[in-house]
């Protein structure tokens, strides 16, 4: 097994097992759900939005998620907590963009992608089973949608 398989394995099941922000925020400014049919992956994304000082732009300075799902979509969404916090919205839409372009293989993205991406590169490896590729951008696809607008629900059918 290489190292990064190891290192994919390991992170996978530490998320997994103890998923960082794993709660509901009282009063979020945004929240929604998220569902993966094919897998039974669900996910409910709570967000605070906090005024920058810039007009117009948010800074997500709070996250939550609560589910059930495969090891895949909570340890996703945990990792997914971790780095969005703190990020504007636009920063937390690129990361989407990079983290999709990642695990759906998509032309033009490299390993130049992975570096804005931080610990989601170890994530990587999700990109050589297309099945498991929803059950990673689930908790992606509910920000976009917490972040669109409120109470909004998506499926990734
Ligand atoms: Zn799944």
């Amino acid at each position: 097994m290489s190292e990064l398989d190891e290192l994919y394995q390991y992170m996978v099941l530490d998320h997994n097992n103890n998923p960082r922000n794993f709660k509901k925020l009282e009063n979020p400014d945004r929240a929604a759900n998220g569902y993966n049919p094919i897998c039974g992956d669900k996910i409910t994304l709570f967000l605070q939005l906090t005024n920058s000082g810039n007009p117009g732009e948010s800074l997500i300075t709070d996250v939550g998620f609560l589910g059930s799902g495969c090891a895949i979509s909570k340890a996703s969404a945990s990792m997914m907590t971790q780095s969005i916090k703190g990020k504007s919205q636009a920063e937390a839409e690129e990361l989407f963009s990079a983290f999709r372009n990642m695990i759906t293989k998509a032309p033009g993205s490299d390993e130049h992608n992975y570096d804005k991406l931080g610990d989601l590169s170890i994530l990587s490896g999700v990109s050589n089973y297309p099945s498991r590729v929803k059950c990673a951008i689930l908790s992606w696809h509910a920000l976009r949608a917490a972040l669109d607008g409120e109470g909004a629900s998506i499926s990734t059918e």
